[in-house]
């Protein structure tokens, strides 16, 4: 099979630096072209990248000599791509201009940037939870008369520490009512160079710009359901959100209580019912679908992120320390690797949803 042409728009940060790490030898897709800001454009990517190439492997050998072009240049996007990731750090509204120019153009733009979170007619997308929110994508193209374009998003990257474990137990019959969540985020969430070490080591910044109303608001696109054409936003449950900035490079840890409605299952329904969760990813075995989307540690003092952040490719939701709440009913902790299964690795199950229903390629 012929692989399908992706272009990395922001391919010298944190997340672009990932999508071309996670993407060598991937079997349905290639890197075609990359795309960064003018300061990098005209340069091969060895050398844009040069003193800030931050992943642990060496560049990819097809990546290392591709001259990066500017980002803002669609027309050199849709000669050498069918389809662009992008993770792009600019202004929201340009973001959002861009992102519409990209897919005017006819290109598929499967986006980490929260820019278009909250458009009605762009899908949020986690594809364990909500992948018929791609039906969206009719809509989405009769807005704007595009015909092969579109934008999917992926929620912000705290996310999947928990939400994933949450709405198994809703999808199982037992609606939650309210939650509280105190998340410690990686560094690494805060791209390159990201928070002054002076600021970071030896401390926790109890403030990440943001990222509270974030944690408070997607669940509720992500978890509505699509009437007429459109999200109608799940406010059944009530989120309170404290996010944190801690010493980790990367993985984001979230400690969880959570309150049930009328019904409340036990300790150990909880836990067959996340170990026996899967989705559509999971059904049509995508290549970057973890085989168990949420694996429950029962050792009492995991999950960690050093120890649990990359399991299953780092596309797995590790989970512990399930016990009863005074306040509410149940506390947990959950953990996701912020800058796979929150960021590029979560972009590319994205793309692998989008290809396996005929929306790429
Ligand atoms: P980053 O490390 O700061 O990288 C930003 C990228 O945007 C670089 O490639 C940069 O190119 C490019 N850029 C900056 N200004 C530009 C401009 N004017 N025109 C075109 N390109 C421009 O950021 P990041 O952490 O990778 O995050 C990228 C996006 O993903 C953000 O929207 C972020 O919120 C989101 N996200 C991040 C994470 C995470 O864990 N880090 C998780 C989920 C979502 P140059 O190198 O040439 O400046």
């Amino acid at each position: 099979m012929e692989k399908i042409r992706a272009g990395i728009i922001g391919a010298t940060g944190m997340v672009g630096q990932n999508y071309v790490r996670l993407l060598r030898d991937h079997p349905w897709f290639r890197i075609s072209y990359l795309a960064a800001s003018p300061r990098s454009a005209g340069k091969t990517y060895t050398e844009a990248t040069a003193g800030r190439w931050q992943m642990e492997e060496e560049i990819p050998a097809e990546a290392r000599n591709l001259i990066v072009g500017d980002a803002n240049d669609v027309e050199a996007s849709r000669k050498n791509c069918d389809f662009v990731f992008s993770s792009v750090e600019m202004d929201k509204e340009l973001v959002r201009e861009l992102e519409n120019k990209y897919a005017a153009a006819g290109l598929p733009v499967v986006s980490n940037n929260s820019a278009n979170r909250h458009t009605p007619d762009v899908p949020m997308l986690i594809p364990e939870i909500n992948p018929d929110h791609t039906s969206l994508f009719e809509t989405q193209r009769k807005n704007h008369g595009w015909d092969k374009g579109l934008i999917v998003v992926k929620p912000n990257c705290s996310l999947q520490s928990y939400i994933t474990p949450v709405y198994a137990l809703i999808q199982a019959g037992y609606p939650i009512s309210q939650m509280i969540l105190t998340t410690m985020q990686a560094v690494s969430g805060a791209g390159y160079p990201g928070v002054a070490s002076l600021d970071m080591i030896d401390n926790v910044v109890p403030f990440i710009g943001g990222e509270e109303e974030k944690s408070e608001r997607e669940p509720q696109k992500i978890l509505g359901k699509i009437e007429n054409g459109q999200v109608v936003y799940d406010q059944s449950m009530k989120i309170s959100a404290h996010c944190n900035r801690v010493p980790v490079i990367d993985g984001h840890t979230a400690c969880v209580s959570i309150g049930f409605g009328s019904k409340k299952p036990s300790i150990d329904e909880i836990k067959a019912i996340w170990r026996e969760f899967k989705g559509v990813p999971q059904e049509l075995d995508l290549p970057f679908a973890p085989r168990q989307p949420i694996i429950y540690r029962e050792e009492k003092d995991r999950p960690q992120p050093r120890k649990d952040r990359d399991a299953d490719k780092a596309m797995a939701v590790s989970v512990g320390r399930l016990r009863e709440c005074h306040v509410f009913d149940y506390r947990f902790v959950g953990l996701s690797h912020n800058t796979v299964r929150g960021a590029a690795g979560g972009g590319i199950l994205n793309a692998e949803l989008l290809k396996a229903k005929g929306f790429i390629g």
